[in-house]
């Protein structure tokens, strides 16, 4: 933004350049943003900063499913009540919280961190797929579930997986095809997910 042709004043500016650097946000809702917390008391605009800033120092990966935790190993792979016979193999952190919510899986998770893209340049060694094949190295996991999203880059890194994880002897399992294809799990609702858990398939 070019302030020399504004007349908003520089902190205001430099709040709606990166505000607009968010995923979903546009310059018009940066705007509405900046100028709704430029209204809050400063109370809450502290609140607001400081959990940006903790977001940042207080948080990390877990070491073993790369979740985002506040100490490593996280308490899903900390907790006695997991079956730890299952890993969900899941692409963000964020696929974990919906698929706690439908309280249907409870086994253990392996966070990739995106997914296969040619087109994106990501490739199998940009994503936590080393990490997931050491842990299933001897381990007792019997079955692995393939819980990517229902997307061109989910299905592409699906079948690398199953490729990488069947001749392990593992049994390897795929969300049930009643997603519809363009599916992206951390929007899916409940009733679908929990479908799509309880049907998984051979896959
Ligand atoms: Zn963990």
């Amino acid at each position: 933004m070019n302030h020399d042709l504004t007349p908003t004043a520089e902190p205001v500016n430099k709040l709606i350049q990166e505000l607009n650097k968010l995923p979903g946000i546009g310059p018009k809702s940066a705007q509405r943003l900046a100028y709704h917390l430029l209204r809050v008391p400063e109370e809450q605009a502290r609140l607001l900063a400081d959990a940006l800033l903790s977001l940042k120092q207080k948080t990390t990966l877990c070491s073993i499913c790369f979740n985002v935790t506040e100490s490593a190993p996280c308490s899903i792979c900390r907790s006695d009540q997991r079956d730890r016979s299952r890993i969900c193999i899941v692409e963000q952190p964020q696929d974990i919280l919906a698929l706690e919510h439908t309280k249907v899986y409870n086994g253990l998770y392996h966070v990739l961190h995106g997914a296969i893209s040619p087109t994106e340049g990501v490739g199998t060694d940009d994503i936590r797929i080393k990490e997931l094949l050491e842990r299933l190295q001897g381990s007792s996991v019997g079955e692995v579930i393939l819980a990517t999203n229902l997307t061109l880059e989910g299905e592409q890194t699906a079948m690398y997986l199953n490729k990488l994880i069947s001749p392990l002897g593992i049994r390897v399992t795929r969300l049930a095809r009643g997603l519809p294809f363009g599916t992206e799990l951390e929007y899916a609702d409940d009733v679908t997910l929990t479908r799509a858990i309880e049907g998984r398939q051979e896959f």
